[in-house]
């Protein structure tokens, strides 16, 4: 599906990254070789990855840190976003690197800490929706709701805690983004959605949020005129009727058809409905643009049109 020297956008999935330290940097090997084929075909590559289970994480660490030392106060989940896009950039760009030089590819690969604005009147300060951290049994999320936590059952998963998931605005480093692609260089950018912050004049405040890094994605592939938006995530396709009798995996899509599913109700809030939004927003947004959703491993296959969900303009 991809032409030679297309702008593509790839959106890595959090749970896909896996979900120790030591998980990740096995996963992004795997996911090295795939970005690292797109750019061996001419592609210009940007990277944007999720943190879901990765920020829970790192926010549980940092609450334990504050009880057990009360020097440290809670860490704002702004700055835990902040975190998660310092080491999993590093393991990230790190992967590529090693696969860029191992194929004698002489480019440079960075990541960008990256800002996204959003709107602090958003509605979804106020209907949390996007889960973060690890899943958990009933009985341990029962306990979380009587301390106050929001939770909710995470597509047949277990139960998982969730967080305000605002829609990202503007990408605020995205003139540096755009000033290194034009150098041809790879860029990791909007990890875990960006960071999300409201500006207040020449300050930008830190909000308790996570941007679903789908959302950011399509963002991000808009603002640098991307041809393509990939979308890696846990399932090879996308379907209808998920975890039902008549469930129906689709294949190449058009986006009037997608618009009827995601009203429909196809698409669970806060894991395939954001990807499904996003793939809808971007194709839209302008003629010959393309989106795929498919599983990280068969990244390759699916590019090439043989597996994976595909979001079509035409039809
Ligand atoms: P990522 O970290 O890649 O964003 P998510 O967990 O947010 O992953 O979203 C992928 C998950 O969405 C899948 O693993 C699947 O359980 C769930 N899902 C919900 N609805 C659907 C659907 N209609 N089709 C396929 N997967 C779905
Ligand atoms: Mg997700």
């Amino acid at each position: 599906m991809v032409r030679i020297k297309a702008r593509i956008v790839i959106a890595l999935g959090g749970n896909a990254l896996g979900e120790t330290l030591s998980e990740q940097m096995i996963e992004l090997k795997i996911t090295a070789k795939a970005i690292v084929d797109l750019v061996e075909a001419g592609n210009e590559v940007v990277v944007c990855h999720g943190n879901g289970p990765q920020v829970g994480m790192i926010d549980a660490a940092m609450n334990e840190l504050s009880k057990v030392n009360n020097k440290y106060s809670k860490c704002p989940m702004s700055v835990c976003v902040a975190m998660s896009q310092g080491y999993i950039g590093y393991d990230l760009q790190n992967s590529i690197r090693e696969e860029l030089l191992n194929r004698n590819i002489k480019k440079s690969v960075s990541t960008i800490i990256t800002q996204v604005e959003v709107n602090e009147n958003d509605n979804a300060f106020r209907n949390p929706s996007k889960p973060i951290g690890r899943f958990m049994t009933k009985k341990e999320a029962i306990s979380a709701i009587k301390k106050g936590e929001n939770i909710i059952e995470d597509s047949g998963r277990g139960y998982r805690r969730v967080i305000a998931s605002p829609s990202p605005i503007e990408i605020v480093e995205i003139d540096t983004i755009k000033a290194l692609l034009e150098r041809e260089e790879i860029v990791i950018a909007c990890g875990g959605g960006g960071i999300p912050v409201v500006r207040e004049g020449n300050h930008l405040r830190g909000v308790h949020a996570v941007i679903d890094k789908d959302l950011a994605s399509c963002q991000l592939a808009k603002s640098i005129d991307a041809d393509c938006l990939i979308i890696l995530t846990t399932v090879e396709k996308v379907a209808i009727n998920f975890q039902k009798e008549n469930e129906k995996w689709l294949d190449e899509v058009s986006i009037t058809e997608m618009k009827r599913y995601l009203d429909e109700g196809h698409f669970a809030l806060g894991s395939m409905r954001p990807k499904v939004e996003a793939a809808i927003e971007f194709v839209s947004s302008r003629k010959g643009r393309r989106a795929l959703i498919t599983l990280l491993e068969k990244a390759k296959e699916g590019i090439e049109g043989k597996t994976g969900t595909r979001i079509v303009n035409y039809k």
